[in-house]
């Protein structure tokens, strides 16, 4: 494996499809005096999602306009336990359960931005949680596959996904060895950390294509990498941050 540059400078460290807006234009209600009005009445989050984009995410450099879109798109507090609807816009990561929890909204957008994709390529994302990265990149209108390993935390995703109307393909299993079924995939997101790359992963990767993890020991701080198969098909990994993260478990064997 070669090493190439460090992308980001800073140190990252995670403390850690529908809106619900639409139709407020509707010509058949009542005028509403300002848009803004009309949509803060639907939806009140959506100001609160406005802000912490422009505080957590674009103010600490991310820039690519579909990811900034999807986070103001996608409603978090949907995706915490009910007593944590109040925190779901702060910027930390949040317990989901079963030890589990949803990232830092700003490792969510930095990890969504890192897989460089476009409309219509297919994801794998390794560590389902709540369901809420796997929202993102389908609201980016990504091909998104997500593998939990808990099944408890894999139902509850997959009856948030459908309520919410997100397209996402779900599967419960040890994310060690990918999704053979639906590869290659021209990005792979891991959001639990290994202390090594997955070998069945890097084997899924298209050719071109990009895996975002973070990998490190255990309860320690981890490394975010991004790995891609160069055109020798050597791969090539960038180092890009210190995280935090929870254990990427393993299935008894
Ligand atoms: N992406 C999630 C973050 C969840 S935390 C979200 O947006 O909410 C990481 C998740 O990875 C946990 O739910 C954990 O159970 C899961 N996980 C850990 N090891 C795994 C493995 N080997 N295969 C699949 N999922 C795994």
């Amino acid at each position: 494996m070669r090493e190439s540059h460090v992308v980001l400078a800073a140190a990252i460290l995670l403390t850690g499809a529908c809106s619900g807006s639409e139709g407020s234009r509707s010509t058949a209600a009542p005028a509403p005096t300002t848009e803004m009005a009309a949509s803060a009445v639907e939806d009140p989050s959506a100001e609160l999602r406005s802000t912490m984009v422009a505080r957590q995410i674009e103010g600490r450099g991310v820039r690519d306009p579909a990811v900034l879109e999807a986070m103001r798109n996608v409603p978090r507090h949907e995706f915490v336990p009910e007593r944590l609807v109040e925190a779901a816009y702060g910027d930390r990561a949040l317990p989901i359960g079963h030890g589990q929890t949803i990232s830092q909204p700003y490792i969510v957008a930095v990890m969504s931005e890192l897989l460089e994709i476009e409309p219509g390529a297919k994801v794998l994302e390794i560590g389902t949680g709540s369901g809420y990265q796997a929202a993102i990149l389908a609201e980016i209108g990504v091909e998104i596959y997500s593998v939990e390993i808990i099944p408890e935390l894999a139902a509850e995703a997959r009856g948030r996904l459908d309520t919410l109307g997100y397209q996402v393909t779900t599967l419960n299993a040890d994310g060690y060895f990918g999704w053979e079924e639906h590869a290659p995939f021209d990005g792979i997101i891991v959001t639990a950390a290994p202390d090594h790359v997955p070998q069945p992963l890097v084997n899924q990767l298209a050719p071109g294509g990009r895996m975002v993890i973070p990998i490190g020991p255990v309860g320690a701080v981890q490394t975010m990498w991004r790995f891609a198969v160069d055109d020798t098909g050597e791969l090539v990994g960038e180092r890009l941050g210190s995280v935090r993260f929870v254990p990427f478990t393993r299935a008894e064997q």
